[in-house]
């Protein structure tokens, strides 16, 4: 089943306490696309970026199955542009700078043969430019999942909420789901952001998990202890990645689904922070996170009846 792939393409600027880095290809619909090839190859990415942009990244993209074809490259203008610096903990960071560039004016033409995928992704963007998008399928996906940040709740909360009535899944974290819902307690936020919309909620937690919630159920997914932790740029893309990606190959969006998607998308991103950028990603192989995804059985799992 194919997959929409909206948002940035961008440059990073990245601190942690290991290392700095200059200008790395990133951006959170780079980040998805990658974690979603590992399951289907039915990847259609609609974006934009400058003509200071790598032909390489690009092409990594398409080695990946990943068809650009919506990928506009605009010429004389220059890529979006972020930095950030994470504080110790590495759960929390610092936006330096955005340089919105190319995004400004940015007007998504989603090609006709990519107007009737069955799962739309709509990455961290700017929301009226997801509700473009949006408004160009041919026919309702099967699943809607938006992913935002609190950038965008800073300074476009209204057209936010309006995007968040026409979407299945909303992907946030935990800060995010306090800002959106004005709640501390995040059973009290979900209550309130399913109301506004979405079916299915889920609010990541960084190296603490993610917990997915619809009005009924909740469930919880740790995230996978790592011995080493570089860089957590693109891990909630990551996980965005591997979880579309799962569902567009298993063709359920049941909840009990739902949760497998979540526990995929965990496994995708502990890739990812393991090294810098996208670098790491590009090197998993299938038997790595079939590994990964036993280590995760057995660690959450356990037996209330005693042998
Ligand atoms: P994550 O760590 O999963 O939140 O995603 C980090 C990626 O999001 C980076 O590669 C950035 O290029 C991209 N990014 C940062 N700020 C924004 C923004 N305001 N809108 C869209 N993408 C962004």
């Amino acid at each position: 089943m194919s997959v929409l792939v909206v948002g940035t393409v961008a440059f990073d600027a990245i601190e942690t306490p290991f290392g700095k880095t200059d200008k790395i290809v990133g951006g959170a619909a780079t980040y998805i696309c990658l974690a979603a090839s590992f399951f289907t190859k039915k990847i259609n990415l609609v974006s934009v970026v400058g003509e200071d942009f790598p032909e390489q990244a690009i092409q990594d993209l398409k080695n990946k199955g990943v068809n650009t074809k919506g990928l506009q490259i605009k010429k004389g203008e220059k890529t979006f542009f972020w930095s950030g610096k994470y504080h110790n903990n590495m759960n929390t960071r610092d936006t330096l700078e955005t340089q919105l560039n190319v995004l400004e004016k940015f007007n998504p033409v989603v090609p006709e043969d990519f107007r009737e995928a069955e799962f739309l992704m709509l990455g961290n963007l700017m929301p009226s430019i997801q509700k473009k998008v949006l408004d160009q399928m041919k026919k309702p996906p099967r699943l809607v999942i938006l992913d935002t940040m609190n950038f965008w709740m800073d300074h476009f909360m209204e057209d936010l909420v309006m995007s968040l009535k026409n979407v299945d899944l909303l992907t946030i974290n935990d800060e995010e789901a306090r800002q959106l819902s004005e709640e501390y307690s995040l059973i009290k936020a979900a209550k309130k952001i399913l109301k506004m919309g979405p079916k299915y909620l889920i609010i990541k937690k960084g190296e603490h998990g993610a917990f997915l919630f619809d009005k009924n159920q909740v469930f919880f997914a740790p995230a996978l202890p790592l011995e080493d932790v570089f860089d957590p740029t693109g891990a909630g893309d990551s996980f965005a990645g591997g979880l579309v990606g799962y569902l567009s190959k298993t063709k359920d969006v049941s909840f009990e689904n739902l949760k497998r998607a979540v526990v995929y998308g965990s496994v995708l991103a502990s890739f990812c922070v393991e090294r810098f950028g996208t670098e790491q990603l590009k090197k998993i192989t299938q038997k790595k996170i079939d590994s990964r995804i036993n280590t995760f059985v057995e660690m959450a799992g356990f037996n209330l009846l005693k042998n």
